[in-house]
Formats: C-alpha cells, structure tokens, sequence
C-alpha cells in the first residue's frame, strides 16, 4: 500500500493519540509506503524528517507537486522531475510577467518551480489569468488564501499518477488523503482516497460523487485511521499490531539515564564485585539525594557483559539503607560496544566538535549506528522503569538519541536533559553529519540544562537551523551570569521555545561543588602533613598550579609555551617561581591523545633543559592523577592558580581552588581562561584569552604580582558566588524547573495556559 498524504490538516493533525497511533501504525507495517504531497517547498518540509516522532517518508511531492523527490536521499526523482522542469518558465520570468498585477502578495516562504502568492479570490483577475496563459502555465487557488502560479498540467495529482506508474504500483493499492482543495487533483486519478474531517467544504464537493473517496469524520491522522479500517487495507489484525509493542509502565518516578552506574564493579576470581564510588564526583551523589525518603527511582547506566559471562543481572540494589527503593537497572554492553560507542566514537566525532575543535573530528557512518543503538537500547530500559508520567533524565552527549527513542515509547513521561559538555554554535555543530537527528532528538525533551547561558542560546542557534522554531520565553542573564565580560557571556538567553506544538523549556544550570568534600579534605591530618611538607619544599618559591586532563581543549601546550616565554621575559622571577603542572592521563586505548602527550613531554624537557639551575627547577610535571586530597593540598599552597584552557564546559578545578583559598581565607589568585564555562559564572578571577600567547604571559605575571590585599579580596568574591551555588542547590534547581515545565508539557495544562495552541 503507498499511503499519499498532504501534511498540514492531514498527516500533522488530529488529536496526539491518534496522530501517534497512525504513526506507529505505519512503523509497524513495513510494507505501508509512504508519500509526503505537500504544498509546501522541500527545505519546509526537512524539518520533519529529523523529527523522530514523524516516519520516514518513502517519496516526498511538495512545491504543490511541483517538486518530486525520494525521502532518503531527497534526490530528483527522475523523469518525473526533469519533465516537469521542462514546463517551468522561471521564477524571474513569472515575476515580470505578474509584477504589475495588484492585491497579489508573495508567500515567503521556501517554494520552487512555482510562484506563489496570498491573496483573497477577488485578486484573481482576467488580467492575471491572461499573464498566466501567456506563461503557458496554470493558476490554482485553494483555502481561500493560498494562489500558486505552476507549469502547465502539474499538481499534486499528476506528480502522484507519474510517481504510482513510475513505481508500477496498482491504483487500488494507493490511498490518498488530504483536506483541501489544492488536493482535489489527488482525487482526479482513480485512487483511493480519503478527505479527513473538518476539510475544506470545496474539496468535499470536488470528491462527494466519487465511489471511491471516503469522507472521514475524526480529523487528520484520525481519519486517515478510519480510512485505512474502512477501505480494509491492513485487515483487523494488522490495525491491532502496534498495540503489540505498547510499553507497560515501571515503578519509578525518578529515572537517572547516566552513562555511569552510581557505585563501581570491578571483576576479581572471574566475580563482579560492587563498591561506593572510591572519588566520587560530586554528581552521583547529588543525583542519589533524589531518592532519598524512599522515593522510587531507577538508576540506568551501563554494565560491561559479553555472552561468554553466562546470565546477566538486569536489576541490581545501589544502597538499600540509605536508598531502599532505588534501583540500578543495567544495561548490558560489551567490550566491542563500550570501546566504539564510548571510547572510540564519541570521543573522536562529538567531543572535538562540541569544543570546536571540529577538524580533528572524524565521522563514521558504522559507529553511529553502534552510538544509536545503545542509546535505542538506553532508552527501552528508562522505558521500563519509568512510571506513568515519571521524570526521565537523561545526561550528557553520549546518550544524545535517548529522549529521540524514549519519546515514540512513552510519550506521556517529562524527560529532562543535561548537558555536561560544551555546546558550540551553528557553524562549528553543523559539521556533524547527523545534526538534524541530534537536535531532533534532543527537540523531544521537556527540559534542556546547559551549564551557562551562551551554550543553551547555541543550542537554539542550532535548532532554528533544524526546524522552524518560536522563542517564547526570554530572560536577562544578568546578575548571574556575565553578560560582555568574557568570551562566553551573553546578555540575554531564551528559557522556552517553542517548536511545532511542542514546548522545550531552557535553564542555565553550571555544576556546583560538594564543600565538604573540601572541607574533609582540609580537616586530614594527611592531608595538613603534606601541606606543611610543600610548603617547605616550596621556601622561597612561588608555586603556579596547573590541573587538568590531557586533553588538546585544555590548551596545556599553549600554557607551556606561555610558561617559557614568561621565563624569557621576567629573569627575576627565575629561582622564584615554579610551575606545578598534573596532567591526568587519558585511557590507553584512546589514541589520540598519543602526539599530544609527546608534544607536552618535548616541551617540558625543553623548559626545564632551557632554565633549570642546581637548587631550582622551574617546572615540575606529574603525569597522572593525583587523589583530590592532595589535590587540596597542592590547592591551598598555589600562590596563581592557572586554568586556561581553550574550551571548556565548565571547569570544577577552578571553583576547586576558591573553594580552598576560600575555606583557609587565602590570597590566591586565579587566572582562568574566558573559554571556560566557570568564567561566566565567577567573580573575581584574572580572565584571560588563551589563543593569545601575550595576554597569557602578561596575565600570569600580573597574577603572581598582585597585592595580597586584592587578591584576598578577589578570592572572596569568587569564594561567595562558589559557596551558595553549590551541588544541592544546582541539583534542587534544575529539578524544580523541570518540574514547572512537565506540569507545562501536560497538554491539557499547556492548552489553558496558551489558548493560542487549544
Ligand atoms: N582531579 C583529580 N585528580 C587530579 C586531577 C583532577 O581528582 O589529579 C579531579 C578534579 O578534582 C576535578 C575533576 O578531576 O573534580 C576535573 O574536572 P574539570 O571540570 O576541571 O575537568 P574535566 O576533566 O571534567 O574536563
């Protein structure tokens, strides 16, 4: 069967639930082919191809008929299209021959191989019909309000009959639908058809003496549905199939999509043995804290299992006394499945690209289909678990396709997304060969957390290149953020937009810091040892602090050059100073850190080579990861703190470090990069611009002379905006405003609140 559909009025409207049961409807049925015959051009159409609420169309006529192309490829379907080229005059030509025509306005909108206009019927002229005739081209006018000037002989319907012939498919095996008049072609050539109801009176007039159209009462989808049953195309086993798959829902009214489960598994004597987090970040807590007075909740995240390990346990307990209702439910990848999905792929396409590093990404169809299926798989889990209207919340970029997913399952949970990473603006996003099925993925979440405002205005940088979309709902940024004070600012950001009937709510949330993990820290005796050790070894010296990943994003080598021109420059600082630079090393199997960590080597050898004298070495390099401990140790005896890296989403060792110097009310300094999300956050900090090799000089050298009375006062500042927005308050806050805008996403809510969208 070839279902041939006009969109608007008909295969996008209808109630929610029959729109969604004609849709999985079709997706159950494979041998449903199906036509997209529009009135609108093909680039207003692409918006629906990346919504994964919407199938897949087979064929796509749009332009009115005018243009006909396939749905995958959205390449000419030929001769079809080269025929009906042949008949088009031109759009500059038909735009001279009707120029002097008055009450004609111009549709604009996206439209080729036919010129279109608004107007009311008493526009239509002789004048303008005999422009048109002497085109050679014909005029149709429908909805009282749309007038298209098209080649000759070319409609929805003529486009259809050449498509059906071209395909060799029966008339009696195609059904059209639509509901207006310039439908009524569709009509004219011996198909089944179907005017859904509320249709245009003028269509139901044009169709009322045919035997073989039916007049649907239910609109849009619904009676299309009624049409399918009526004319008894998938017989009453096949209208039931997609009841097959209906999702029963879970338990939980909290489910937590986290690529990590919330306590550690390691293998000993071919056993898997579970453990609390040893470093727990300060997240996974936080997000346990949810659960908390037995709230029902799921934890979904993945486990390492390959089938030689024998049964696999779907549900795991996470920590029955402090949590007794929450569960782990796992999701079961292999070695090969972790190593691409994880290792591989998102580190080598989407994390670049998210930082701008866009040409050292590199792009695999074969991952991609390896990334989509463990979020398919991520997603049927949190299907599962979720209770009737649960909250879902999904983290970070590498589960990008879950809400995509989840939302065809269960379209009646909030789903909420939070974005730990970086989010670039269009022209860097655009790179990604899949961007429409990210951002309309992403589209399907109720609520999207970034952790600054620039990120989220981004993102709808990037999704009004994807889809039509309203901006609803704006705020300003300020006080909270920094609006043209750094590289990052912004003065204004969209907290709700509006796309197709769907409402997506934004906030800018940046990660706050557990203080006790700090304060516990400064209270060890181990801990105060070592700092009375450093500061021993440090006598006479000032230390410079340096942590991070390796990573090119955290411009580790800029800073060492910038270390040596500093040495080349200020003489007197040598014997003085001494860079302390950890670098935590990136898993083995990721390669491409490899130049990079050889790099870095190459030029510490080189500086310490260059400057080092008996008693002084002017930098000292740990190549591995420290525990955060002594991580506050070396925190509370850095006189400059230097964090600069080239991009960054947010960067905890910088609000790390105040909170530190802010505890023991010291007069640190900070020199942060202006590309780290934290600089539009903090108070206080030197900012600098790490792609300018001076300013990094100068700004360094200007931190490590500053007064102490300022630098104190810096520190507090900074240590202020770092103590009050803390991991509770970033964990309560985002909950809060998810909860504000799922009651939102309830359709009955929403349609009170916004007459306009009843
Ligand atoms: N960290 C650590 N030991 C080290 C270096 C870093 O425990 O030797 C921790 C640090 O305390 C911080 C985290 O790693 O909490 C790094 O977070 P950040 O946001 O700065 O950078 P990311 O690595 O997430 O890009």
């Amino acid at each position: 069967m070839l279902l041939a559909t006009d969109l608007d009025g008909t295969f996008l409207a209808g109630d929610n639930d029959q729109r969604l049961k004609l849709y999985q409807l079709i997706a159950a049925h494979p041998e449903i082919k199906l036509a997209f015959v529009t009135g609108r051009g093909l680039e207003s159409v692409l918006p629906l191809l990346s919504d994964p609420m919407i199938p897949e169309p087979d064929y796509i006529i749009c332009d009115v008929g005018c243009t006909v192309v396939d749905g995958r490829t959205q390449q000419a379907i030929q001769p079809l299209q080269g025929d009906i080229d042949k008949r088009w005059p031109g759009e500059h030509v038909v735009d001279q021959a009707v120029a002097h025509i008055p009450n004609l306005q111009r549709q604009d909108v996206p439209q080729e191989r036919r010129f279109s206009f608004f107007c009311d019927a008493t526009a239509i002229s002789g004048e303008l019909e005999e422009a048109v005739r002497g085109l050679d081209c014909d005029l149709l006018f429908s909805a009282g309000l749309y007038l298209d000037i098209l080649p000759k002989g070319v409609n929805k319907g003529s486009t259809l009959r050449g498509l059906v012939e071209h395909l060799g498919i029966g008339d009696e095996s195609v059904l059209v639908a639509g509901d207006t008049l310039n439908d009524l072609s569709m009509y004219e050539h011996g198909f089944i058809g179907v005017c859904v109801g509320e249709s245009e009176p003028a269509l139901l007039k044009g169709t009322e003496n045919r035997a073989r159209v039916y007049h649907a009462e239910h609109p849009g989808c619904g009676g299309i549905l009624q049409a399918i049953e009526h004319f008894g195309f998938l017989g009453a086993a096949g209208m039931e199939a997609e009841q097959r798959d209906v999702q029963v829902p879970g338990k939980s009214d909290l489910v937590i999509v986290y690529h990590r489960l919330p306590y550690e598994e390691y293998r000993e004597n071919g056993e898997t043995i579970r453990r609390r987090p040893t470093s727990p970040n300060g997240i996974i807590p936080t997000l346990m804290s949810f659960f908390a007075q037995g709230r029902a909740g799921s934890w979904v995240a993945w486990s390492l299992h390959e089938e030689s390990d024998g049964k696999f346990e779907t549900h795991t307990e996470v920590d029955t006394a402090r949590y007794p209702n929450l569960v782990a439910a796992r999701v079961a990848l292999s070695g090969d499945d972790m190593d691409i999905f994880y290792k591989k792929f998102s580190k080598e396409a989407f994390w670049p690209t998210l930082h701008t590093f866009w040409e050292r990404a590199t792009f695999r169809e074969d991952h991609w289909q390896v990334f989509l299926d463990v979020n398919r798989r991520f997603a049927e889990v949190a299907a599962s678990e979720a209770a009737e209207g649960a909250t879902v919340w999904i983290h970070d970029y590498n589960l990008w396709m879950v809400p995509a997913f989840l939302r065809e399952i269960r379209p009646d949970v909030v789903i909420a997304f939070f974005h730990h990473t970086y989010f670039p603006s269009a022209d860097v996003f655009n790179v990604i060969p899949w961007r429409r099925d990210i951002i309309g993925s992403l589209l399907q979440c109720d609520y999207i957390g970034f952790h600054i405002p620039r990120q989220s205005e981004n993102f709808v940088d990037v999704a009004r290149g994807v889809t039509p979309l309203v901006v609803t709902e704006k705020m300003s940024c300020s006080p909270r953020f920094l609006s043209y004070g750094c590289a990052v600012g912004l003065d204004e950001m969209s907290t709700e937009i509006q796309v197709n009937d769907r409402r997506i709510c934004l906030g800018a949330h940046p990660v706050g810091l557990d203080l006790k993990r700090v304060e516990d820290a400064l209270s060890n005796a181990k801990v105060q040892r070592r700092m009375v050790q450093l500061r021993e070894e440090l006598q006479g010296t000032r230390m410079i602090l340096s942590v991070g990943r390796l990573d090119y994003t955290k411009g580790i080598l800029e800073q060492l050059e910038a270390y040596e021109r500093l040495l080349e420059q200020h003489p007197d600082l040598h014997d003085k100073v001494t860079l302390m630079m950890v670098c935590v090393p990136a898993a083995s199997e990721m390669t491409i850190y490899r130049d990079l960590q050889q790099q870095i080597e190459q030029a510490v050898g080189r500086i310490n080579g260059r400057f080092a004298k008996v008693g002084w070495t002017p930098l000292q390099f740990f190549f591995r990861s420290l525990p955060f401990a002594e991580l506050v140790a070396y925190y509370s005896m850095a006189d400059v703190m230097w964090i600069t890296p080239l991009r960054d989403g947010l960067n905890l060792v910088a609000k790390e470090y105040i909170a530190t110097q802010g505890m023991t009310d010291g007069a640190g300094v900070l020199v942060l990069s202006e590309f780290a999300g934290a600089a539009a956050e903090l108070r206080g900090p030197i900012l600098a611009n790490p792609h300018d090799r001076n300013e990094l000089v100068q700004t360094c050298y200007f931190a490590l002379n500053l007064n102490r009375e300022e630098a104190r006062s810096r520190m507090r500042e900074a240590y202020d905006v770092v103590r009050h927005n803390d991991i509770k308050l970033w964990g309560d806050e985002f909950m809060a405003a998810v909860d504000v805008c799922g009651k939102l996403a309830d359709r009955a809510v929403l349609k009170e609140a916004v007459p306009a969208l009843a």
